[in-house]
C-alpha cells in the first residue's frame, strides 16, 4: 500500500500527517514507514539543499523540476521500493502530485511537461490513494503567516497567483484522477479534517 499525502501550503498536511501516523503506528508498528520527499537519503537531501539555497536566486524552473525528480527517484529506490517490497505501508507526504501542481502549474512550465519528465524517475510507481487537503489560497497563505513555525525557505516567498496555479492544478488532478485522488476539505477544524481522513482511508482499505 503506497499512499501519499498533498495539499497546497497552509493546507495543514504537516499536522494531519502527524496525528495520523501517530494512531496508525500504533496499529501496524514497523509495517508503517512514514516518510516525506525528500526522505532523509543523503543523496537526496543535498539535491534539496541545492533547491532551496537562497543564495539559488537565478534556478531556472525546469531545472528545479528535474532536481525535483532527481530527489525523488533516489528517495523511491533507497526509501519506498525496499518498504513496499517488503510488504509495508507507505506514506509519503507529497509525491508527483506536489511537481505537477508547483512546477507544471506554479512556475509555468506546463504540467504535463513535468508529468512525462516524472515518469522517467518514477517508472510507473503511482500511488494506490492520494489524499488531497484542498484549502482555498487566501486561507492557505492567512494560515503559513500566522502559524508557520518550521524555517522560511526560497520557496516560500511566492505570491497569491502562484498558489492560486498550485490549487488549481490539483483541483483538476484530483478531478481527472478521482479514482486515486480523494478530496479532503481542510478548511475545517483539524479534529474534522482527521475524521474525513480517516473515513477516506478506511473507503479505500476497509481494515
Ligand atoms: O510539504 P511542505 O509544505 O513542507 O513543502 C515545503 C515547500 O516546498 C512547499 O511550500 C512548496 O513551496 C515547496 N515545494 C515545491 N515543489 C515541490 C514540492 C514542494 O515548490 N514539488
Ligand atoms: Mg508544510
Amino acid at each position: 500500500k503506497f499512499i501519499s499525502f498533498e495539499g497546497p501550503d497552509g493546507a495543514g498536511k504537516t499536522s494531519v500527517l502527524q496525528a495520523i501516523g501517530q494512531e496508525l503506528s500504533v496499529k501496524y508498528g514497523d509495517d508503517l514507514v512514514l516518510t516525506r520527499e525528500p526522505g532523509g537519503n543523503k543523496i537526496s537531501e543535498s539535491i534539496r539543499n541545492i533547491i532551496l539555497d537562497s543564495a539559488n536566486t537565478e534556478m531556472d524552473a525546469r531545472t528545479e523540476a528535474l532536481l525535483y525528480a532527481a530527489a525523488r527517484r533516489q528517495h523511491l529506490k533507497e526509501t519506498v521500493i525496499p518498504a513496499l517490497e517488503s510488504g509495508k505501508i507507505v506514506i509519503s507526504d507529497r509525491y508527483v502530485d506536489s511537481s505537477i501542481a508547483y512546477q507544471g502549474a506554479g512556475r509555468s512550465i506546463g504540467e504535463d511537461e513535468v508529468w512525462q519528465m516524472n515518469q522517467f524517475a518514477i517508472d510507473g510507481l503511482e500511488p494506490d490513494l492520494t489524499v488531497y487537503l484542498d484549502i482555498e489560497s487566501e486561507e492557505g497563505l492567512r494560515r503559513i503567516k500566522t502559524y508557520r513555525t518550521d524555517e522560511i525557505n526560497r520557496l516560500d516567498v511566492e505570491d497569491l497567483e502562484f498558489h492560486q496555479r498550485v490549487r488549481s492544478s490539483y483541483l483538476k488532478l484530483a478531478k481527472e484522477n478521482s479514482d486515486r485522488i480523494k478530496l479532503v476539505d481542510a478548511s475545517q477544524p483539524l479534529e474534522k479534517v482527521l475524521i474525513a481522513v480517516k473515513a477516506t482511508m478506511l473507503q479505500k482499505y476497509p481494515n
